[in-house]
Formats: structure tokens, C-alpha cells, sequence
């Protein structure tokens, strides 16, 4: 059984971070959604709204559990049991980035955690959370890159 870590701020979940997961989904046995917290950072959404929004697109999928938490993501790892980390790539710049995290948590982990980069699907990868909140408030459409419920959720942050 291969479990694995997908980690990331999820501010909110977007159509890319699913298709990432729906990658992972057709890989993996099952999939561990962490979204990470920094108490420096103040998010569009609290850390409870986040995975509340991403247990409600995933509840009927019994491989997709969700869990938060503010330490290093390669503890999580550890501590889940997870087999590998997921994450996925649009640019090179998130390519720069990723190769140094993975090389990094490879060391921490002694080797046993590898990182596994799955790529944006082309008309998605532009898509980010921020970009998704800077389109919302220029009060444009963004039914295109979160579903419903994200969209009805941001909408009311606006309020
Ligand atoms: P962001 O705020 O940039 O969306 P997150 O920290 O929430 O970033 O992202 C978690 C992981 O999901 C990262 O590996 C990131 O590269 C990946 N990701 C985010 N958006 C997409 C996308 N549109 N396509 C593929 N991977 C993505």
C-alpha cells in the first residue's frame, strides 16, 4: 500500500491543487492532504476552513484524508506513515524551488522520503491561490479555477 503526503497552504484548495490530487488518486492507495500553517502568516482563510473546504470536496473519496499542522513537513511524513511526499509543478520557478525541498527533506528523512513531482495540467498551470484572490478582487469570474463551494466561501470573505 503506498501512501502518500501532499502538502501545501491550500488558501484556498484550487482546481489545480485537485487535479494534482486526482493524479495522485490513480497512483496511490491514498493520499494524505496537509495543509501547512504558518502562525506568522495570516491567510484569506483560518487553518479550520481550509480543511473543512477541502473534507467537503473529498468526503465521498475514501483515499483522500485530511490533516493540518504547523511543524516540518517531513516530520508529518514521518509521523503519517506516508511513504513519499507529492507536489505539484507549473513553472520552472516552482521547479527551482521543489528540486531544494525535496533534496532537503531526502536528508532529513535519512533517505527513506522521496519527493514526487506531478505536473500542472497545461490550462491549469497559472492557476494559484493568490492569483485566484487577486482575480476575486477584481471582481472578475473565478468559476474557472475553484469549484462552487471555494467560490460561495471567498465570496463571503468579501462581505
Ligand atoms: P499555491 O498557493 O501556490 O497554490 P500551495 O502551497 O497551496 O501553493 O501548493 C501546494 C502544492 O500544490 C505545491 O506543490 C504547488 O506547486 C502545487 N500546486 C498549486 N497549484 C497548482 C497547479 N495549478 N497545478 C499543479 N500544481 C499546483
Amino acid at each position: 500500500m503506498i501512501k502518500v503526503l501532499y502538502p501545501g497552504s491550500f488558501d484556498p484548495i484550487t482546481y489545480g491543487h485537485m487535479n494534482i490530487i486526482e493524479q495522485a488518486c490513480n497512483l496511490f492507495d491514498e493520499i494524505v492532504v496537509a495543509v501547512m500553517y504558518n502562525s506568522r502568516k495570516t491567510g484569506m482563510f483560518s487553518i479550520e476552513e481550509r480543511v473543512y473546504l477541502i473534507d467537503e470536496l473529498y468526503k465521498d473519496n475514501p483515499k483522500v484524508k485530511v490533516v493540518y499542522d504547523t511543524g516540518a513537513t517531513i516530520d508529518l511524513a514521518i509521523k503519517c506513515n506516508c511513504n513519499a511526499i507529492v507536489r505539484g509543478l507549473r513553472t520552472l520557478s516552482d521547479f527551482e524551488y521543489e528540486i531544494q525541498m525535496s533534496q532537503i527533506n531526502k536528508q532529513l528523512s535519512e533517505n527513506k522520503i522521496n519527493t514526487i513531482s506531478l505536473f500542472a495540467e497545461s490550462n491549469l498551470e497559472n492557476v494559484s491561490s493568490s492569483m485566484v484572490k487577486e482575480i476575486l478582487g477584481l471582481n472578475k469570474d473565478i468559476s474557472h479555477y475553484v469549484p462552487p463551494l471555494v467560490e460561495k466561501a471567498m465570496k463571503q470573505k468579501l462581505i
